[in-house]
């Protein structure tokens, strides 16, 4: 087999990523199965090859130079519910799950309605909103390594604590994930639902590409706040700006680019560290070939 295999060569990967910013991969493949993802990486290992699983690519600050190897865009798309239980492969959306749930009356993931991007992505970085997290929610998830070999390890051996897992620094995919629920009310669920998303559309700046929060929120404190209390709402670096409605936001007003991001992320953790002392943490991965 030869790398003809991995689709496209030099796929751009901006328009994959929620900011739109990102430089190309060596090679994209779009995998819609379990078959196709497994497959997939394991042509990558016989190849030598470095895996990136793409999810939603809601989290991502993708270099301009883009991301070497091969990235896997995973768009495997399949839940069910047995009982309260909610069985999603890794490339379903988190919002898929949580219709899936209220649609069966299953309560307690319409958080998961309101957190853009995959199931692999939450079991990855621990997403959560609402006091809803992946790792409340989360019962177990099939993981698998780049050998192929795979394992089912519950949440509570994930080392999850805010926005963080044992997951993150490490190239263990997530292939599928078992979400517990509770059996309740479908038209309570539903409205829960239309609720958060309601909130969600007031103070987010939903309309310009973004990668949702920048910094994570340090104990006791809102980056938010900080950062608009340190006067930097509307600052910008090129394309890149500190968003007018929601100072954790940064969002790309046109043309920017990677850099233009790094850059204004370092100003702003730069001057929130001199006014307050606090040094702000990137909930964004930076990824790819800086
Ligand atoms: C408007 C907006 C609002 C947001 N609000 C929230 C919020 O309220 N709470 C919150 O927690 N986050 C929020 N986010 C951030 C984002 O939605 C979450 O971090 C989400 O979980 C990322 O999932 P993804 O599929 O997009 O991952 P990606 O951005 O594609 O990838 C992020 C990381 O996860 C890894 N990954 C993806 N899939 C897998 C897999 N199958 N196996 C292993 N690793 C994998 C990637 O390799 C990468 O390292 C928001 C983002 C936006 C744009």
């Amino acid at each position: 087999m030869t790398t003809a295999a991995f689709g496209v060569r030099g796929q751009p990967l901006a328009p994959h990523t929620s900011l739109r910013i990102g430089g190309p991969a060596d090679f994209f493949l779009r995998v819609a199965s379990e078959k196709d993802l497994v497959g997939a990486i394991q042509v990558a290992r016989e190849h030598e090859l470095p895996v990136f699983v793409l999810g939603g690519g809601t989290n991502l600050l993708v270099a301009d130079r883009g991301i070497r190897g091969v990235v896997l865009q995973n768009a495997w798309r399949e839940a069910r519910v047995d009982g309260g239980v909610v069985t999603a492969s890794s490339g379903s959306e988190l919002a898929h799950v949580a219709a899936v749930a209220a649609r069966a009356g299953v309560e307690g993931l319409e958080w998961m309605a309101t957190v853009p991007g995959t199931v692999g992505g939450a079991v990855h970085g621990n997403a959560g909103a609402f006091g809803g997290e992946t790792a409340d929610a989360l019962l177990d998830a099939d993981l698998m390594d780049l050998n192929g070999d795979g394992w089912t390890a519950k949440a509570g051996e994930l080392g999850y604590s805010y926005r963080t897992s044992a997951l993150q620094g490490t190239p263990i995919v997530c292939v599928r994930a078992r979400f517990q629920g509770k059996a309740g009310d479908r038209a309570a669920a539903v409205r829960r639902i239309k609720e958060m998303a309601n909130e969600r559309i007031k103070k987010q700046p939903l309309a310009q590409p973004n990668t949702g929060s920048i910094f994570r929120n340090p104990p006791g404190d809102h980056a938010g706040r900080l950062i608009e209390a340190a006067g930097l709402k509307g600052r910008t670096v090129g394309g890149a700006t500190v968003s007018e409605k929601h100072a954790n936001f940064i969002v790309n007003a046109g043309a920017a680019t990677a850099e233009d991001v790094r850059t204004l992320m370092s100003v702003v953790q730069r001057e929130v560290a001199k006014r307050f002392g606090v040094e702000l943490v990137p909930e964004v991965e930076l990824v790819g070939e800086w």
